[in-house]
């Protein structure tokens, strides 16, 4: 076997830990993100129901004026009626004031309507604000177990990457940008074994003649249909009895 290409498959090796350690560890940021976006839609819920008890405390506060208002006019007009001696007058004053107050009532009623509704949005706000508590501290807890686990791998990928280092430094450039390309096309696959004349990196067949010469020679060859590299790996003698 081709040392070069040996050489290339166990940075191959190497750099397939990496790439999966870095799936890992994205997937780990994918889940804390996905906390993070929970915790957001949980706390816009909250600000939500915030604006809405404040909005209700508004109109509430504009009633309540229009409330007291009110009353202090139909005090002033059950004072007048004091004064009044023509009948006619009095009758169209009690009239007036019996309006007032009904108009009074329905207010108060209103008004009881909108504070039993700021009670329920309070409520529910206090629910939801409970709920993001909780998912607050879940959320923390799980920040600093991920955030132990992504430690772990980076200081795993700082070690691959030591290794694969003082692997590549084996390799000649070109080969290794040639490698690094068809990695990152092949999905982490770039150099392949021929077994039984099929690459197996794209299970199309070599041509025989081709893999004659990848056991001869010393050129570094590449899959006529995956392009990817290929190797044969020399059969041991009891192996070769079976195959
Ligand atoms: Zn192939």
């Amino acid at each position: 076997m081709h040392a070069q290409i040996e050489v290339l498959a166990s940075l191959q090796t190497v750099d397939r830990e990496i790439k999966e350690q870095a799936g890992l560890k994205q997937s780990l940021l994918d889940e804390l993100q996905a906390k993070e976006r929970e915790l957001q839609a949980k706390q816009k819920e909250v600000d939500t129901l915030a604006v809405a008890a404040a909005e209700k405390e508004k109109l509430r506060a504009e009633k309540d004026r229009v409330f007291q208002d009110e009353g202090k006019k139909a005090t002033d007009k059950r004072m007048r009626m004091n004064r009044i001696k023509n009948a006619k007058e009095l009758q169209a004053l009690q009239r007036e004031i019996d309006m007032m107050r009904q108009a009074n009532g329905e207010l108060e009623e209103e008004l009881i309507k909108i504070m039993q509704e700021i009670d329920a949005i309070k409520a529910s706000r206090a629910a939801k604000e409970a709920e993001m508590v909780a998912l607050q501290e879940a959320w923390q807890k799980q920040q600093q177990e991920l955030g132990g686990q992504i430690n772990d791998i980076d200081q795993a990928v700082a070690e691959k990457l030591s290794q694969r280092q003082s692997i590549a430094a084996n390799v000649a450039r070109d080969l290794i940008s040639r490698y690094e390309l068809i990695f990152s096309r092949r999905g982490g696959n770039a150099v392949v074994e021929i077994a039984g004349g099929i690459c197996q990196g794209c299970f199309m067949n070599i041509p025989p003649q081709m893999g004659n010469e990848i056991i001869r020679s010393e050129k570094i060859h590449n899959c006529p249909s995956c392009q990817r590299i290929v190797y044969v790996k020399p059969v041991p003698l009891d192996e070769a009895k079976s195959a």
